[in-house]
């Protein structure tokens, strides 16, 4: 199948169509590279550059490349600079999707998958979150994934839309040859990692009140291998109708846990201090991901999070300026 990818030169994106590769589609990646990196596309990717505010632009990449199925990464992902900057997400990553699902109805695309996020669930009921959880965003960036969630349902309905929405919980680790690499960083995993190849100093944790084991903050790390291989399933399965999942470990992890799993793997002390807390951080994100597994047999190859903190260590080894 030829599959269009928006964002395939970010983190998630690249090794999303890294693994689409390897497992025989053909993918055209188009990206603005405002955060992308033009070496994490891979090699048989088709690559063009281009900004889905450029609604010909999107035509005629349609025109020129006729997909069969578009998967969207291409999106401002940061929920700190949401609450900052609202417009940049309830605008832009509002308008860019838009264009795309205009342009995919124009040329009769119908396949769809819309990378997700669990900044839906800012106050659950129940943990593991799973996809009967109420949906309450937690920010600018959550709402603006769920506007397009919601354009997705009505797309379905009037045009036979087949849409996958995966709602990531935290995306981690590395593959051998892509990687994460954000400017600026903001990522917990990076940054602990780059204290210990000596590019920090410390790392701050963000807050050591909130009510779980250790004060601090409770996330399900998920490799993003395993992510890449359930955006596969997903499209495989998508002719058998629309879907939504949420995707991860079903385990969480505390940021102490996280600094003390990187000093053992890294053999660094990592310093670590506590600071205030992030404006919009929930205490305790851990995703039940049943659903998927039942339905489509996804099983994480990598769920310890010892495996997805070496994987980026060794990545980060080998790439200590990123992609530069
Ligand atoms: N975090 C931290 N220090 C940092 C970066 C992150 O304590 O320098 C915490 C953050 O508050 C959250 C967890 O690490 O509880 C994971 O944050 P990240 O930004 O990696 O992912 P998020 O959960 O925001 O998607």
């Amino acid at each position: 199948m030829k599959i269009l990818v928006t964002g395939g030169a970010g983190y998630i994106g690249s090794i999303v169509v890294e693994q689409l590769i390897e497992a025989g589609e053909s993918v055209v990646v188009f990206d603005n590279l405002y955060q992308g990196h033009r070496a994490a596309v891979h090699p048989d990717a088709i690559f063009v550059e281009g900004d889905l505010a450029d609604r010909a632009a999107v035509d005629a990449l349609f025109d020129e490349h006729r997909p069969e199925a578009v998967m969207h990464f291409a999106s401002h992902t940061l929920v700190g600079e949401s609450m900052e900057n609202p417009f940049r997400y309830l605008g832009e990553n509002v308008t860019n999707g838009l264009n795309l699902l205009q342009s995919a109805v124009r040329h009769d695309v119908r396949r769809f998958i819309l990378s997700s996020t669990a900044n839906l669930f800012d106050d659950p009921e129940r943990i593991p979150i799973d996809e009967a959880e109420r949906i309450v965003p937690g920010s600018p960036y959550g709402e603006s994934k769920y506007i397009l969630e919601r354009m997705l349902h009505w797309l379905d309905r009037i045009y036979g839309f087949r849409y996958a929405a995966l709602r990531y919980f935290n995306a981690a680790g590395a593959s051998t040859e892509r990687g994460e690499d954000h400017h600026p960083e903001t990522h917990l995993i990076p940054i602990v990692l780059s204290v210990a190849l000596g590019r920090r100093d410390k790392v701050i944790i963000f807050g050591d009140d909130y009510p779980t084991r250790d004060g601090t903050c409770v996330r399900d790390y998920v490799h993003v291998i395993d992510l890449a291989q359930a955006h596969i399933l997903a499209l495989r399965a998508l002719d058998r109708g629309s879907r939504v999942y949420n995707l991860g470990n079903g385990q969480g992890f505390t940021v102490k846990e996280v600094v003390e799993t990187a000093r053992e793997i890294t053999g660094h002390p990592i310093p670590a201090e506590v600071g205030p807390r992030r404006p919009g951080d929930p205490a305790t994100l851990i995703a039940g991901s049943d659903r998927i597994r039942r339905e489509l047999g996804w099983e994480p190859k990598y769920p310890a999070l010892r495996d997805i903190i070496e994987s980026a260590w060794k990545w980060h080894q080998s790439h200590p300026n990123g992609y530069s």
